[in-house]
Order: structure tokens, then C-alpha cells, then sequence
């Protein structure tokens, strides 16, 4: 499996899954476009891992629920670059409460970075793409996308967003050459997730067939395969990395 050669950004690719990611896209030869949003020491940490391992990366910061700064953004990977090659949807936070207590800035900032900043990369993305006719376009959605959670009526509504997005647009672009997939997450151990109660932490592991948390590199795996040749006529499609937690 070789990606020597391609261009590829990572959105949120500065600490926990998008961070592995980049290592693993650069460890394949990928030059890595590292976007962040608000900590540059953290991209400037994961800039220094990939150059340190003999890879090509930098940083890039964008807020990905802003188009004017994505507009931006793109214009200057383009104008460096040339191309991209591979895009990676991996940005996204949590603003959890139950419905009854929910504001509607919780349900705007989750559905913003996480749904329609997927939409506003992929957009960027999707011309060049078109034009050079290869292109692969990996969204991170979650189990809870799938699964619903009690406390995550918004994050589960992006998620479950990336998936209609993630086909429809497979279908618009398949004729292209370019693909559109989706790589669905259990509970894996990142900032996201380190601050959950041991009490918590220990009732997910219990409702987890393998009984551990995934690591950021399980994520990273499933990446690399659908940015790959190898995947070459997969598209529409997610892979669930879970430790069995949702089949
Ligand atoms: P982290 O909280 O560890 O990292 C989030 C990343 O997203 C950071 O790089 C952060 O940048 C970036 N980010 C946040 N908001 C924006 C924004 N508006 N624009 C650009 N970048 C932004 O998250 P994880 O690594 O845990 O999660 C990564 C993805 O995986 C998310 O989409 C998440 O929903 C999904 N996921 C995670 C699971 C888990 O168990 N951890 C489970 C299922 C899905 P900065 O450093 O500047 O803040």
C-alpha cells in the first residue's frame, strides 16, 4: 500500500484519531496537510512526529464551519500544492445534554463543525477532484450515528447526517473516479473521551464485545485501506471499528 505522491488533508488532524491518521497518510508517502482549529502547538507536535519519522506534513488552521475561512484555506493548499488528492473529514466535537435541556447553541455548534463543515470541505475538495479524476474522500461519523445515545441527540444527528451525505455524494462523484466513505468509531481513547467517569468508562467497556476502548491507530487502519488502491471500488460504504460494540 503505497500513497507516495498524494496530497492530503486531515481536518481536526492536530490530536487524537485525525492525529493518527496523518502519521499513518504520511508513513504511506502522503505529503499531510494538518488543519486545527485552535491549538497550533498540538499541529505543530504532530508536524514534528511525521517530519521526525522522514515524512512530509504542516499545519493549516481553519474552523471548518466557516466557508469563508475554508474558501480560503484551500485556495492557499491549492496554490502550494496543486491538487488534493485525499480529504479526510475528521473534525468534530461534542456538546452533550439531554433533549429537555439542550440550547439551541449545543445543536448549532455540533451540527455546524460536525455535519456542515463536512459539506464545506468536501465541496472545496470536489472540483479538483473531479478534474483529475481520482479523488478519496474519508468521513468520520461514529457508532452513535448509527446507534443513538442518550445525552448526544445532536452529535448522533451530525453523525447520522455524514452518513446520507457520504452516499449521496459517492453517488454524485462515483463516475469521476472518486470516492465517498465513511469510517464509524466505537469509543476510542483521545481528549474526547479521556475525561469520562471510570463508572462510565467501565459501563461502555461492558456493552463492548472485546471489553477494551479502541486506540486512535484502529481508526487510522480503516483509513489508510479506503484512501488506497486496494479500495479502489468501494464506495458509499463505512467500516465500523468497534470492538463488536454495534454489528
Ligand atoms: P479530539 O477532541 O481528540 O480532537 C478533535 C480535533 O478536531 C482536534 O484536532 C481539533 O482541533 C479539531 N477541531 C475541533 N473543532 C474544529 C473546527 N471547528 N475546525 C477545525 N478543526 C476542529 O477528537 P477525537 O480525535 O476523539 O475525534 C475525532 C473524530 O472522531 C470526531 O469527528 C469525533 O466525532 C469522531 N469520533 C470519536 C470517537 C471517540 O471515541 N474519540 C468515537 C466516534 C467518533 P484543535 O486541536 O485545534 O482543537
Amino acid at each position: 500500500m503505497s500513497l507516495s505522491g498524494k496530497i492530503a488533508v486531515v481536518t481536526g488532524g492536530s490530536r487524537g484519531i485525525g492525529r493518527a491518521i496523518c502519521q499513518r497518510l504520511a508513513a504511506l508517502g502522503a505529503t499531510v496537510i494538518v488543519n486545527y482549529v485552535s491549538n497550533p502547538a498540538a499541529a505543530e507536535e504532530t508536524v514534528t512526529s511525521i517530519q521526525n519519522a522522514g515524512g512530509n506534513a504542516e499545519a493549516v488552521q481553519f474552523n471548518v464551519a466557516t466557508s469563508e475561512e475554508i474558501e480560503a484555506a484551500f485556495k492557499k493548499i491549492l496554490d502550494a500544492h496543486g491538487r488534493v488528492d485525499i480529504l479526510v473529514n475528521n473534525a468534530g466535537i461534542t456538546r452533550d445534554g439531554l433533549l429537555m435541556k439542550m440550547k439551541d447553541e449545543q445543536w448549532d455548534e455540533v451540527l455546524n463543525t460536525n455535519l456542515k463543515g463536512v459539506f464545506l470541505c468536501t465541496k472545496a475538495v470536489s472540483r479538483g477532484m473531479m478534474k483529475q479524476r481520482w479523488g478519496r474522500i474519508i468521513n468520520i461519523t461514529s457508532v452513535i450515528g448509527f446507534a443513538g445515545n442518550a445525552g448526544q441527540a445532536n452529535y448522533a444527528a451530525a453523525k447520522a447526517g455524514i452518513v446520507g451525505f457520504t452516499k449521496s455524494v459517492a453517488k454524485e462523484l462515483a463516475s469521476r473516479g472518486i470516492t465517498v466513505n465513511g469510517v464509524a468509531p466505537g469509543y476510542i481513547v483521545t481528549d474526547m473521551t479521556r475525561d469520562l467517569s471510570e463508572e462510565v468508562t467501565n459501563t461502555i467497556k461492558g456493552e463492548i464485545p472485546m471489553g477494551v476502548l479502541g486506540e486512535a491507530e484502529d481508526i487510522a487502519g480503516a483509513v489508510a485501506y479506503l484512501a488506497s488502491d486496494d479500495a479502489r471500488y468501494v464506495t458509499g460504504q463505512f467500516i465500523h471499528v468497534n470492538g463488536g460494540m454495534f454489528m
